[in-house]
């Protein structure tokens, strides 16, 4: 990244977010679909604003945080056109450009960043979520090639995208968090096969993911072998900023407006306890806007995204439970019973999603846990895995034989 811009001036930022802006209202529009979204990020790129602050050599533009800055901001007042683009922009782009060669970078980050190419996130599997390092998916160098076999669960996307970015085990001798590597993987190789997962609000958005003597080129290796964990947990922040910064260019309430809608819908806006309970939702959203907002200026101070991430993400679900509450107190059965096109749907579909706010990128309890022992210095969670090699743990669907 360009840590190393010269002074910028006011005036050069101001014609920027200028130029931004109405690059914004020309090529955004609301509920925009995947194909759009994909149009729009070319146009970006196109433009010089996509991703901004990666190297111009890598496909980006090559600008300062400042400029990223100003870009969210604006971003933030048009209808988002970056949803399923999230994992590819947010968390698969940085740890590309941490970890990648020059070759790598070369190769895949400029269609990534223009939105030629989708990817997704491999690293939960059947008995590793939370105690990811538990991983059993593994990988063996043959000649020029990693074979690749196991199974992933919970991949978001894995069936649009075209590349993932994997962790597989490469070293069952060393303990569990040491002999894990990280991966480039072709969706479109022999052998990996993808089975959608069906939801309970009707949508099939990840999956599970099979492979069976996947052949991947030696070179597909990610940064360094047997560091994968390293690399893993920094995506992982990425990823917890990513998601507790949404909409984080400014302070907003978008849940707040969600709710003061229904109330009004639901002509229930005279009553104490509804504007009570959205009072708190306006405070809190206003409060995590804050977090992020300071999350943000840590990362443009040339910090890399530390645990406090976890506390924007946490603070994110926290609020999610408390709407749903919300929400169904106020609309009673009216929010799971609903005509074609009238709004319950849309009521009990935000019910319905608003549980996976508390496991996808790392549960409730373990942001907590987090946030207990790295932000505030508590004792750590009892660890009986140390020092014991992978092969001899007894852990997640490990066999025991
Ligand atoms: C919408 C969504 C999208 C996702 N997308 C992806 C993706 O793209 N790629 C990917 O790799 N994964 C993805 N995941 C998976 C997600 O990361 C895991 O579901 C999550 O990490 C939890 O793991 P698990 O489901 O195995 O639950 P488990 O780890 O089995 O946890 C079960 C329960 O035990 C609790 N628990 C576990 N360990 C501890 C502990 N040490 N202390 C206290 N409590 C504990 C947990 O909090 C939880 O309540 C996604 C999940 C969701 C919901």
């Amino acid at each position: 990244m360009t840590d190393t811009m010269p002074e910028i001036s006011s005036d050069d930022l101001e014609k920027f977010r200028a130029d931004v802006a109405a690059f914004l209202a020309e090529h955004t529009k609301p509920n925009a679909s995947y194909e759009e979204c994909q149009a729009f990020m070319g146009k970006l790129a196109d433009a010089g604003f996509g991703g901004i602050v990666y190297g111009s050599e890598y496909g980006g533009a090559g600008l300062s945080r400042a400029h990223d800055r100003i870009f969210r901001e604006e971003a933030s007042r048009v209808p988002t056109m970056s949803n399923e683009f999230i994992i590819s922009h947010g968390m698969c782009l940085p740890v590309l450009n941490d970890f990648g060669t020059d070759e790598q970078k070369r190769t895949y980050m400029p269609d990534c960043i223009a939105g030629r190419t989708l990817w997704c996130q491999m690293f939960s599997e059947p008995g590793a979520g939370s105690d990811v390092a538990s991983l059993q998916t593994k990988a063996v160098l043959d000649g020029d090639e990693w074979i690749i076999n196991g199974q992933k669960v919970w991949t978001t996307l894995a069936h649009k995208s075209d590349y993932a970015v994997l962790i597989a085990r490469t070293d069952p001798e060393q303990v569990k968090h040491a002999g894990i590597s990280m991966f480039i993987l072709p969706m479109d190789a022999a052998g990996v096969e993808v089975r959608p997962i069906h939801q309970i609000d009707g949508g099939k958005h990840f999956n599970e993911v099979f492979f069976s003597d996947v052949r991947v080129p030696k070179e597909n290796l990610l940064g360094e072998l047997n560091n994968g964990w390293n690399q893993a947990t920094a995506m992982l922040m990425y990823e917890r900023v990513a998601i507790g910064t949404i909409g984080g260019g400014k302070i907003s309430q978008p849940t707040f407006k969600m709710l003061k809608a229904a109330a009004e819908a639901g002509d229930c806006l005279d009553d104490a306890n509804v504007r009570q309970d959205l009072a708190t939702i306006y405070s809190m959203e206003t409060t995590k806007a804050l977090m992020s907002l300071r999350t943000r200026a840590e990362m443009k101070a040339g910090k890399a995204p530390g645990p406090g991430g976890s506390l924007g993400k946490l603070f994110g679900s926290v609020i999610a439970w408390r709407t749903r509450e919300i929400l169904m107190n106020m609309a009673g059965p009216a929010s799971m019973a609903w005509d074609n096109g009238d709004e319950g749907y849309e009521r009990a579909r935000y019910t319905l999603n608003s549980f996976q706010s508390s496991i996808a990128g790392g549960t409730d309890e373990i942001q907590r846990n987090i946030i207990g022992d790295r932000v505030l210095g508590l004792p750590r969670d009892v660890n009986v895995d140390r020092g014991v090699p992978f092969k001899d743990l007894k852990v997640g669907t490990q066999r025991t034989d």
